[in-house]
């Protein structure tokens, strides 16, 4: 029987505790877990059996978050690690070795381009960005040692939509994995798999959570990709040494880029999430859906009245008929374009400055995705690493402030916003 998302929210992964009856997903908080005997131990060590060792590889409380994320977004599993920041590196990590490369989107969260066009590097790894609005151009980044192609649903914070169908057949056609973040939308608003993403990942520290109290991050597979095609994805298609020469994609199919996570990526990085971040995560994913339809609700009603406010120059919201991706949101996202925006001032900079400092409701902070409305000047702050020409590709021009709709009284965001923008001149 199938379940429509509003159930699965609630019950995917979880199920009343077999030792105790608990209702809710018990916080499994140890660090290991005692084997059943020796022969046992051996099976769970030599990958012949599932089970639970160690909880930097697996934990009950994480197993049941990770079940939950994969079911949402239709993939095959899924692993959870510490932020979204680690969840980028362990997508990449299965794929990558010295001297090959990712094509990734220039409108990216800025954090993505920072780890994207620096620190990757230390790896031998290298991305080149392109516009993915120019197909041609997405095709010509692609050479022999390209790996994966890397983008956002709903680009933080831009507003900008993909063409997730588009760059998947591109992709398909060079024979390599689409790897989308989908954090501003969640499985709700979009469902990257459905339109040939191979790879999702996630901040859950942002709508997933959507209480502002956690880091976390997950990687979901579709379990769609054929890592055996062509010789490019040894780790996942060639003999594994550290496993007596084990083929993870021959052994497990469409879970192996999951097992091969958990076995090497969260083995050897570490990057793991602990069970109390998995238990807010699995909470907050409970109300998922109906925050979602609030954040959309409100986004829509904000942005249409700041687009007719005369200090405003733009607001690039994907839900306004004046936003040039609007025509992809019922493609993409038919459940919404999400709660964050970009308001632009005529003031430019120093009016940006006194509109953050002046707001009472809103909360000039580095998060998005809260129940409560935020709000960050980035090219002081989040995009602040980046060029100017790197700010405005990223919608972060110096007079672009991010707006991240909570789910309050839209009445009371507008008053909030006009009082502040009255001391913004
Ligand atoms: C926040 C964010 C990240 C990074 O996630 P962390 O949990 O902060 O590491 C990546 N992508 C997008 C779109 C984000 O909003």
């Amino acid at each position: 029987m199938t379940h429509g998302f509003d159930t699965l929210q609630v019950h995917a992964g979880a199920r009343p505790d077999p030792a105790t009856g608990a209702r809710q997903t018990p916080v499994y908080q140890t660090t290991a877990y005692v084997f059943r005997d020796a022969d046992h131990a051996a099976a769970l060590f030599n990958l012949q059996e599932v089970g639970y060792i160690y909880s930097r590889l697996t934990n009950p409380t994480v197993a049941a978050l990770q079940e939950r994320v994969a079911t949402l977004e239709g993939g095959a599993g899924a692993v959870c690690c510490s932020s979204g920041h680690a969840a980028q590196i362990m997508a990449l990590f299965p794929l990558m070795g010295p001297g090959l490369n990712i094509v990734a989107s220039t409108r990216a969260y800025g954090g993505t381009i920072t780890q994207f066009s620096q620190t990757i590097k230390r790896f031998g790894w290298s991305c080149t960005f392109v516009d993915f609005d120019d197909l041609a151009a997405v095709e010509a980044a692609i050479d022999e040692n390209t790996r994966a192609i890397f983008c956002e649903s709903i680009a933080n914070p831009g507003g900008y939509v993909t063409d997730l169908d588009a760059i998947a057949a591109i992709a398909d056609k060079a024979g390599l994995p689409l790897i989308v973040d989908n954090t501003s939308a969640t499985p709700y608003l979009c469902k990257p798999i459905e339109h040939g993403a191979t790879l999702v990942v996630h901040s859950l520290t942002k709508y997933m959570t959507g209480n502002g109290t956690v880091t976390g991050g997950a990687v979901i597979d579709s379990g769609k990709f054929d890592w055996s095609a062509s010789d490019k994805f040894p780790s996942l298609a060639a003999p594994e040494p550290a496993y007596h020469g084990l083929k993870f994609h021959e052994t497990f199919g469409s879970l192996a880029f999951t097992f091969h996570s958990i076995a090497i990526g969260l083995r050897d990085l570490g990057m793991t999430l602990n069970p109390q971040a998995a238990h807010y995560t699995l909470l907050g994913i409970e109300t998922l859906s109906l925050r979602m339809q609030k954040h959309v609700e409100n986004a829509t009603r904000v942005a249409s009245w700041l687009e007719n406010h005369p200090a405003v120059e733009q607001v690039t919201y994907a839900g306004l008929p004046s936003s040039p991706y609007n025509d992809r949101v019922s493609k993409i996202c038919p459940n919404g374009a999400g709660g964050l925006f970009t308001v632009a001032l005529k003031g430019g900079y120093e009016s940006c400055v006194k509109f953050v400092d002046s707001l009472e409701i809103f909360s000039h902070v580095a998060n998005l995705g809260d129940a409560r409305s935020l709000v960050i000047h980035s090219a002081s702050t989040t995009h602040r690493q980046l060029t100017e020409e790197q700010q405005i590709a990223a919608g972060a021009a110096p007079n672009v402030v991010r707006i991240s709709i909570g789910i309050e009284d839209p009445e009371d965001l507008i008053a909030d916003l006009d009082q502040a923008l009255a001391k913004a001149g």
